[in-house]
């Protein structure tokens, strides 16, 4: 069942949103060569408290960290470990807080140094599958019609869209209701309501959608070994439209990126 939410509770939303998205600023600028995951866990996670918030993976389902770093590929739930990143790497971080009753839950693809350009392109592409998703979570619509439009758009450029993993209602829950596959047929699954909020988390694959799974439990790779990019947002259907409640600015000031990709999912201008 889908539970909507009001316009306060979005407003805490919104609180534990900007805080993933915070967190992910941090670990924009401590990322690079030659730092390990596991310390970039500890860093998140003292963050996460320092800022009044909880770290929602840590324990999640009995995971082990704060972070779930997924390199190269990895597709999702890689375990932070001591093996230093390299150049050429790419990495999914994707972060959960708890704040106030209320979780927030988002990811982005770093690249770390000099990264092939094909690679660069998977990143890219994927990203911009999030917005075009997003911009299909709206009134009227159902949920895969948000699935379709990132499907069609990745497969376009000849990746595969993994299947066995989603998105998902957010809420005083990590995973509520409904499911947001980013595949699907227009006009199919359930209709959106005003209040609702997702976490919309395209996970695309260079090559094959089809994945496997370490023997921690945890780790999905993809099949053939390509690599794969995730990047997730939290959203908020609002008057109608889709509203950002986490934002990539934190990221993107780190790294000296300048983009308005997000400028037309807000009401207000983002104030960082
Ligand atoms: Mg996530
Ligand atoms: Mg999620």
């Amino acid at each position: 069942m889908i539970i909507p939410k009001t316009r306060e509770e979005i407003e805490l939303m919104r609180a534990s949103s900007l805080l993933v998205s915070k967190t992910l600023g941090m670990i924009a600028k401590e990322i690079k060569p030659g730092v390990t995951t596991l310390y970039l866990d500890k860093l998140a996670e003292e963050f996460i408290r320092d800022h009044g918030g909880v770290p929602a993976f840590l324990g999640l389902y009995g995971f082990p960290n704060s972070l779930c770093m997924s390199p190269n590929a990895q597709v999702v739930h890689g375990i932070p470990n001591n093996k230093p990143l390299e150049s050429g790497d790419v990495i999914s971080v994707d972060c959960g807080v708890l704040m106030n009753e209320f979780y927030g839950d988002h990811a982005y693809s770093f690249e770390i140094g000099e990264v092939a350009p094909e690679t660069k392109k998977l990143l890219k592409v994927t990203k911009e599958s999030l917005y075009v998703g997003i911009r299909q979570f709206k009134a009227g619509n159902r949920v895969e019609d948000v699935g379709n439009a990132i499907q069609t758009y990745c497969e376009s450029h000849g990746y595969g869209v993994v299947r066995e993993l989603v998105g998902h209602g957010l809420g005083r829950k990590m995973h509520e209701d409904p499911e947001m596959p980013n595949y699907g047929k227009k006009g199919r699954g359930k209709l959106f309501v005003e209040g609702m909020v997702v976490a919309i988390e395209p996970m695309i694959n260079m090559g094959t959608k089809n994945i496997k799974q370490l023997k921690d439990g945890w780790t999905i790779l993809t099949a053939d070994m390509k690599p794969s990019a995730h990047f997730e947002h939290n959203v908020a259907l609002i008057d109608g439209k889709p509203e950002l409640l986490s934002t990539f600015q934190y990221v993107y000031d780190a790294l000296g990126i300048e983009s308005d990709e997000e400028k037309e999912f807000r009401r207000t201008p983002l104030v960082v």
